[in-house]
């Protein structure tokens, strides 16, 4: 098999796994979808919630010059005129003459499979072929991602909304209440989760691009002197790659890339991305078959921002150090994260194969299911009996998180699926248990089993968790 169709097998079957576990499925998939949305089950909703509390506990709990913020996703629109993504927030779309299929004209891949596509079709049926090349494709118009709503109860009088586009403005506009309702002192950040829309001329990859989808920010004020910004900007990017990495990304499979003056956002002074060697690209990529993806961008948005909401609301946003005596507007440093893309990148991540077993080698931090509980026979009362006691125990009193349960079939097929969700240790319940009061242990990735008394279980999982 090529390396190209080894990828987009790797992605057939990632993809069949996250349907099949309760991982993610197809947007409204009953009434034949929505491009660009998808839903989280039960195995998702838990690795998105792991992931969020991770990135929580690193950039809120873990620091005393970060704070949390929870701000609302209709915001009065003056706002995005303010932030300049009325005007700017654009993607170039072009359009094909033959087949009127709509691209972003910066997608150069995409764009040259599908002129492959139609150039196999002119040789097969040899028409069409006087719209070889540039010819083929309308001229690049600047189309908006914002995503527009009515708001109001009188029909004709409701108001135009915007579905942000980006967490980040939410930010911006209380940043005067965080100083005014907190202790922080420059340097500082606040950090903030949360849904963001964009109307994506061509959402796909799976969650890749989707429409709707989940960010998780910082937005970090220093102050405005380059070497400050330069200083906190090489900070934030490392400690980003670092977090990756302490979750158990391969850390072959990540990179920065510095963004080339042309590309970068219209707020940008710098901008780098943490990018993925992705099994996706258009063409399966040149040489691997592979493609580098977006993953995280690391901007410095100078003071872009808050002279705009200053500029539009009226509304002074300068900050008064108290050390130097001067007001002054500070600069954003900004890391910006998708949580769909980091759910998407970990399953591709901890995907493996084995001879008779499929595997997700998730972090156990990140794992939907820390633990599986299993009482050998459902028939015998009293091992399940016992089960239940140590499945609560477990849950209530010890991970406060899911704790799998599972009763039916035999033992072996028991943990293959449970390989397949990631769950790190299964325990089983047996006759031994009930005379001596322990358990088998097993490990997901070794498969190795060990027996423990069951007042070690909690302890033995914890350790894994620290
Ligand atoms: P791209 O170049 O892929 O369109 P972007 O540069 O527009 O992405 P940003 O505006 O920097 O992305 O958004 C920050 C992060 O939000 C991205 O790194 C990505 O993880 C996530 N993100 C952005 N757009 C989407 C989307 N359509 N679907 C899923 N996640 C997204």
């Amino acid at each position: 098999m090529t390396n190209q169709s080894e990828n987009s097998d790797l992605m057939s079957k990632i993809f069949a796994l996250a349907k099949r576990r309760g991982f993610i499925y197809p947007g409204s998939e009953i009434y034949g979808g929505l491009a660009g949305t998808w839903d989280y089950g039960p195995l998702g909703v838990e690795l998105k919630n792991n992931i969020k509390r991770e990135f929580w506990k690193s950039m809120v709990y873990a620091r005393d010059d970060v704070v949390g913020i929870d701000a609302a996703i209709l915001m009065n629109p003056k706002a995005w005129e303010a932030s300049g993504h009325v005007k700017a927030f654009t993607d170039p779309l072009i359009e094909c003459k033959i087949c009127h299929q709509r691209y972003r004209a910066d997608h150069t891949e995409e764009i040259e499979v599908h002129e492959a596509g139609h150039t196999s079709e002119v040789s097969s049926i040899g028409s069409k072929a006087h719209l070889g090349g540039e010819q083929m494709w309308t001229e690049p118009k600047q189309f908006n991602l914002l995503v527009e709503a009515k708001l109001g109860v009188v029909e004709d009088a409701r108001q135009k909304v915007y579905l942000r586009g980006e967490i980040t403005q939410g930010v911006h506009v209380n940043f005067k209440n965080v100083l005014d309702s907190t202790r922080v002192a420059i340097p500082f950040g606040i950090a903030q989760i949360g849904k963001a829309f964009r109307n994506e001329i061509t959402p796909g990859n799976f969650t890749f691009r989707s429409r709707e989808f989940e960010q998780m920010e910082l937005q970090f004020y220093v102050k405005p002197e380059g070497k400050e910004s330069k200083k906190w900007y090489e900070y934030w990017k490392e400690e980003r790659m670092k977090w990756y990495l302490s979750l158990g990304m391969t850390k072959k499979n990540l990179r920065f890339r510095r963004h080339e003056e042309g590309e970068r956002a219209h707020y940008a002074k710098d901008a780098w991305d943490i990018e993925y060697d992705s099994p996706f690209s258009a063409k399966g990529g040149s040489v691997s078959g592979r493609g580098w993806k977006e993953f995280e961008g690391i901007h410095n948005r100078g003071d872009w921002d808050l002279s705009q909401h200053q500029k539009h609301s009226g509304e002074d946003m300068s900050y008064f150090d108290a050390w130097s005596n001067k007001h002054y507007l500070p600069y954003i440093i900004e890391t910006s994260g998708g949580v769909d893309r980091a759910a998407l990148f970990f399953l591709i991540d901890a995907y493996r194969e084995e001879k008779d077993r499929v595997i997700l080698k998730l972090h156990p931090k990140l794992a939907p299911y820390k633990v599986a509980v299993f009482p050998l026979l459902a028939n015998k009362s009293d091992l399940v009996k016992k089960a239940r006691q140590i499945y609560s125990q477990l849950t209530i009193n010890h991970l406060l998180q899911p704790v799998a349960w599972d009763d039916r079939g035999n033992i072996g097929k028991r943990y293959l699926a449970q390989d397949e969700a990631g769950t790190p240790y299964c325990i089983t319940i047996d006759f031994d248990t009930l005379k001596n009061d322990s358990v088998t242990i097993r490990d997901r990735d070794t498969t190795k089993q060990k027996r423990i008394k069951t007042s070690k279980i909690a302890e033995e999982i914890s350790s894994k968790l620290s």
